[in-house]
């Protein structure tokens, strides 16, 4: 239990890519921190689990196995900040590129299906083996666990002049803690959703900050595990692009050595018809996935889907439609002045580059560190 004189001098609202690579990159400069984050785990929208080979039962993530991801899959050459860090952490031999041998499809919204198109495919991407996950799962392990908090969940922050003053919920316990800075690592629209700021933002920066969607937060994303890369043999990508659905982009979601064999698929479904209808979504992404590639698609050893648009930790009233385009989302101020500059949004959707992307949450980060430090 925490005392109301406790004291950091930065304190970090979020436990995602941001938030963590933030408090890794604190750790190493000696200013005290404490790490706030709601969900029972870190990572935020990464997540990445191991094949449980049953029926949905074991969620279980382990690094060193090979897993497939319900949030991002996905960096690319060129960004500097993920690839740099991935190096520092030790990761690159883990890095490879996403599949893409053989041809792509195109479903039109009658079900006609076209093969070998091109302009679908994702291979030249990178992935991670173990999931991108192991990216965060690494960096927790390099920052003292006493520094870091889940389960905990920010309710109010008041500036106090001489500090910022951060009440959160921890089970059934409140908690306070005092700092010099505070850092929200989340998106914009969750942070003002869950959390009552004091002094209350004015309404025009309200405005602002609700209009910066948050990337990828109304989508759902499904995926099928086979004993086989059965479409991989009969010469398929796994790429598609369909108008019929459920799902309207279809990639491989394989490991790399060949020890899990996987399809995703993103869902076209607008969040409102979704809710409480993920069996019969499963279903007819099955149905789908067999109409595209055959009978060996209708025998999943396992199907998962995660519908991120009615996670309150990531998606808000605001984010349930699906973008069909990135946001540009430019907060011109991260740091609010009548809090003087000492709350600061950081998080993905800050990035002045790439942002929404796993390279924004960490621009974002890179930028708030020098800012403080
Ligand atoms: C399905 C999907 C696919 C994606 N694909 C890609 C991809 O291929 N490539 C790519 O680059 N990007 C992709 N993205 C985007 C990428 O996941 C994000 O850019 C990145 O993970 C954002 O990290 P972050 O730390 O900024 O925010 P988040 O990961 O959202 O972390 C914010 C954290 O704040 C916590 N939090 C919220 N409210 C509170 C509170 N009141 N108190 C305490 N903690 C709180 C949350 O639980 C969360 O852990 C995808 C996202 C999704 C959902």
């Amino acid at each position: 239990m925490r005392k109301d004189s406790d004291q950091v001098e930065v304190l970090i609202i979020g436990g995602g890519l941001s938030g963590l690579h933030t408090a890794y990159e604190l750790h190493k400069r000696g200013v005290s921190f404490l790490l706030v984050e709601a969900r029972d785990r870190f990572g935020g929208r990464i997540l990445s689990y191991n094949a449980s080979n049953s029926q949905n039962k074991h969620m279980n993530y382990d690094a060193g196995l090979a897993a497939f991801d319900l949030g991002p899959s996905w960096f690319w050459p060129g960004q500097s900040h993920i690839l740099a860090l991935i190096n520092e952490l030790g990761l690159s031999a883990d890095v490879f590129m996403q599949a893409g041998e053989g041809d792509a499809l195109y479903e039109d919204n009658q079900g006609k299906v076209q093969r070998g198109i091109t302009g679908v495919s994702m291979a030249g991407a990178y992935r991670m083996q173990g999931g991108i996950r192991k990216i965060t799962t690494a960096l927790i392990q390099k920052i003292s666990s006493k520094s870091i908090v889940n389960n905990a969940v920010v309710t109010e922050i008041e500036y106090k002049q001489e500090c910022i003053s951060c009440t959160f919920l921890v089970n059934d316990s409140v908690e306070v803690i005092n700092s010099k800075y505070v850092v929200l690592a989340l998106p914009p629209r969750v942070a003002l959703d869950s959390i009552q700021f004091s002094p209350q933002f004015s309404q025009a920066r309200s405005d602002e900050l609700n209009a910066v969607a948050t990337w990828m937060a109304g989508h759902a994303k499904f995926v099928a595990i086979y004993a086989e890369r059965f479409w991989n043999n009969a010469g398929f990508s796994g790429d598609v692009i369909s108008h019929r659905g459920p799902l309207q982009e279809i990639h491989d979601a394989s490991s790399s050595h060949g020890e899990l064999n996987a399809l995703f698929g993103f869902v076209s479904v607008q969040a409102q018809h979704r809710q409480h209808r993920e069996d019969e979504l499963c279903d007819l992404a099955i149905a789908q996935l067999t109409r595209l590639f055959g009978e060996p698609a209708s025998q999943p050893l396992e199907r998962h889907i995660k519908d991120w648009a009615f996670d309150a930790r990531t998606s808000t009233k605001y984010d349930q439609e699906i973008l069909r385009f990135h946001p540009s989302n430019d907060i011109v101020n991260v740091t609010e002045s009548l809090w003087n500059d000492q709350l600061i949004w950081s998080g993905s959707e800050s990035a002045d580059n790439s942002n929404g992307f796993l390279e924004g949450a960490l621009a974002a980060s890179v930028k708030t560190v020098s800012r403080i430090t």
